[in-house]
């Protein structure tokens, strides 16, 4: 092969914020991208000289690397929704109505005297296979097989505040278990094992190496600079406008300067909020609109929508992270990102090699471009 590889263009950007009047002021969060290109001789242009470009970038407050490249190539795949509910490949689902008094386990009476939480159609119980030492997971509609559309305000609001409920008792309960989170896969491609839509909730002293790089990276800025990260980000990406999606209530909603999912990320920042204690039902409403806008545009079929694009987004993973007590510096924050097949052929997941093995995130889709196309939603 007679592949040559490009010398790394390093850009490193502190943006300057307006406060107020005239006064400018540095940031000290840094965007710093290492843009590059690979030339090769194509096969489909005579094998003449062919040049593709490619980005790494840091993450601002953790300083892991992600990479962006194979722009535009992976298209999220239709599922055919209507096959997970027949008999052969719905096969046995302990969270359909039918099975779950019988089959799922029930709290302790020290942790949930009831045996198990229920709002509605949300259903808290804890989990067979326990992750941690408090492992809720929290049943969220009847049906088993509920589309995006079907993720309707009741039943996310539902979900969220008896998930949060059962997270403030567990604090409660166990103090010493300074982490508080909760997790979501939602349809096959994201990992999750039964389509029946269902969330997981922990309290921990182990929440995972994201969680905990964060937390640190956090405790850092705050220390370093005086500024709470998470309040400095959304100036920043306010001022800037390319990554800021919009408000909600007391939240901002951003697309991640670097994408754990291959689809990009958006997240959701409330910056006065950092123990599952203050988090309140109105914050779970301001996190339920905004996710309300995020699934309208994964939903979106309609080739005369928004720059003609068809999203058709089936799946996706989620995040939301409440930091220990006694602290200022980490705030909550929810994270999404869409999931798919590579292809419906043979099944491919989105994650390969780069994230089993080098931990390393890779997207198709810049994050500008995913703000532009979410805001059309906010
Ligand atoms: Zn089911």
């Amino acid at each position: 092969m007679n592949d040559v590889q490009k010398s790394v263009i390093v850009s490193s950007f502190a943006p300057e914020i307006k406060t107020g009047g005239q006064r400018i002021m540095s940031s000290p969060i840094q965007f710093q991208t290492f843009e590059s290109e690979s030339t090769f001789l194509h096969p489909r242009k005579g094998f003449s000289p062919f040049t593709e470009r490619f980005e790494v970038r840091v993450d601002p407050l953790t300083g892991r690397t992600g990479h962006f490249s194979h722009f535009g190539a992976i298209k999220p795949q239709k599922l055919n929704l209507d096959s997970y509910a027949t008999p052969e490949i719905k096969g046995f689902c302990p969270f359909c109505l039918e099975n779950r008094d019988r089959v799922t386990p029930k709290f302790t009476d020290e942790v949930v005297a009831e045996g198990r939480l229920v709002r509605n159609e949300a259903c808290l119980i804890p989990n067979l296979f326990p992750y941690d030492i408090h492992s809720g997971v929290l049943i969220m509609t009847d049906p088993h097989v509920v589309p995006i559309q079907g993720l309707n305000e009741t039943r996310l609001f539902d979900s969220l505040v008896l998930g949060v409920q059962f997270l403030k008792k567990i604090k409660a309960i166990s103090p010493d278990l300074p982490y508080h989170l909760m997790t979501w896969n939602y349809m096959p491609p994201s990992g999750g094992g039964l389509v029946h839509p269902h969330q997981q909730y922990f309290a921990t002293p182990n929440p995972g190496n994201q969680f905990l790089d964060e937390l640190k990276a956090s405790e850092g800025f705050l220390d370093a600079s005086g500024a709470n990260y998470w309040s400095e980000l959304i100036e920043v990406e306010r001022a800037t406008g390319v990554r800021y999606i919009g408000q909600v209530g007391a939240s901002s909603w951003l697309s991640s300067f670097v994408s754990l999912g291959i689809l990009g990320e958006a997240m959701c920042v409330f910056p006065d909020v950092f123990t599952v204690d203050q988090f309140t039902e109105g914050h779970v409403g301001d996190l339920v609109a905004g996710l309300l806008k995020i699934f309208k545009y994964y939903a979106t079929t309609d080739i005369y929508s928004f720059n003609d694009a068809t999203t058709d987004i089936y799946s996706f993973n989620a995040s939301l992270f409440f930091g220990p007590e006694g602290q200022r510096s980490f705030a909550c924050h929810f994270r999404i990102t869409a999931r798919t097949f590579l292809n419906m052929r043979d099944y491919a997941p989105d994650l390969n090699f780069f994230q089993a093995l080098l931990g390393e995130p890779v997207s198709v889709m810049m994050p500008e471009e995913l703000c532009t196309a979410l805001r059309e939603y906010f």
